[in-house]
């Protein structure tokens, strides 16, 4: 009985994996029921149901964009940005052309940026691959992947909570994502003009070293935990850009994995994009949200106190006196 191939394994898990990634979100917060947070905070747009008509869906697009037009006039108004002369004109289909504000950012590609987003997905399906390869059965190699798949839900949100409320361009190491994050929340639409590859070449670059490094050094099924941990961040802000997309100009499959809750929803991700932009911040597919943000967890506030009790820093997302109050109440 010869074991089998790498190639027929991966074939194997291609289906098994999508299943996976759905299931690992708590059952109970499918079934809890939608509820405002009992927070004292502006009323929060909570998930409108799950999968929204292409119209709504189309509607939700624009309304992140409408949002933050506001905003940034807002911001002009109050002189914590430069005058700005009038919001961008709309290009043929209908959406706002790109506003691009941090030094070297390009909306071109360049031949590494797809060798880089080629070589990524290369290395993680060959080390989840060898984790079904080399195992004596199944269940470990799909518990490695279930469980990277969720801890990569956690780590979109933490990454993406840390750049949203700390930091700057002058930060060392990941000031560009600092402000990258934070600009975005100005002009969420240009992030629709990327291609795949110019969206994550840089989480595929950063991924690089620990992804081969667990390769070599760790046995399969924790190398495929940390293969599929650190290629969820590729995914996670691939499927970032599909929520910022105009549905009709996302493929058909792209539209189907929204709607199966397995890449983040627009309606999930529109309830990020409102100022002090204090919540829902996983973006791979949004289903530990509810749970991170509602009571009794409040897991942001009180990372956010922890941080502030250690280093007497305070998040952007405390510029709403009421979510600083929150936090330093826990
Ligand atoms: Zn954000
Ligand atoms: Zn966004």
């Amino acid at each position: 009985m010869g074991s089998p191939t790498p190639c027929r394994c991966l074939l194997r898990l291609l289906p098994l994996v999508v299943p996976l990634i759905e299931a690992y979100a708590l059952p109970t917060l499918r079934a809890r029921p939608t509820r405002a947070p009992r927070m004292s905070l502006p009323a929060s747009p909570l998930p409108p149901p799950p999968t929204p008509p292409p119209e709504a869906r189309g509607a939700l697009v624009a309304s992140m964009d409408e949002a933050a037009l506001a905003l940034g006039e807002a911001a002009h108004a109050l002189g914590e940005a430069p005058p700005r002369r009038a919001p961008p004109p709309r290009g043929p289909d209908g959406r706002l052309l790109p506003v691009l504000t941090l030094p070297g950012d390009s909306l071109d590609d360049t031949p590494i940026m797809p060798a880089l987003l080629a070589l990524s997905s290369l290395l993680a399906f060959a080390a989840v691959g060898r984790a079904f390869a080399c195992g004596a059965g199944p269940l470990a190699p799909l518990l490695g992947v279930a469980l990277g798949g969720l801890a990569g839900e956690l780590l979109s949100g933490a990454f993406h909570w840390a750049t949203d409320n700390y930091g700057s361009l002058r930060t060392p190491v990941v000031g560009f994502a600092c402000a990258a994050f934070q600009g975005h929340h100005l002009a969420p639409w240009t992030i629709s003009y990327r291609s795949a590859a110019n969206n994550v070449h840089k989480i595929g670059a950063a991924a690089l070293a620990p992804t081969v490094g667990a390769l070599l050094w760790l046995p399969p099924v924790p190398a495929a935990f940390v293969a599929t941990l650190l290629y969820s961040q590729l995914l996670a802000q691939e499927f970032h850009r599909w929520t910022h997309t105009p549905p009709h100009l996302l493929a058909a499959w792209q539209r189907g994995l929204q709607d199966a809750g397995i890449a983040l929803g627009v309606n999930e991700h529109v309830a990020h994009h409102k100022p002090p932009f204090d919540k829902h911040y996983c973006i791979l597919t949004g289903r530990l949200n509810a749970f991170l943000d509602e009571k009794p967890v409040l897991f942001w506030r009180r990372l956010e106190a922890l941080v502030y009790r250690i280093n007497g820093q305070e998040p952007n997302s405390w510029k709403d006196p009421r979510v600083k109050e929150v936090a330093l109440r826990l």
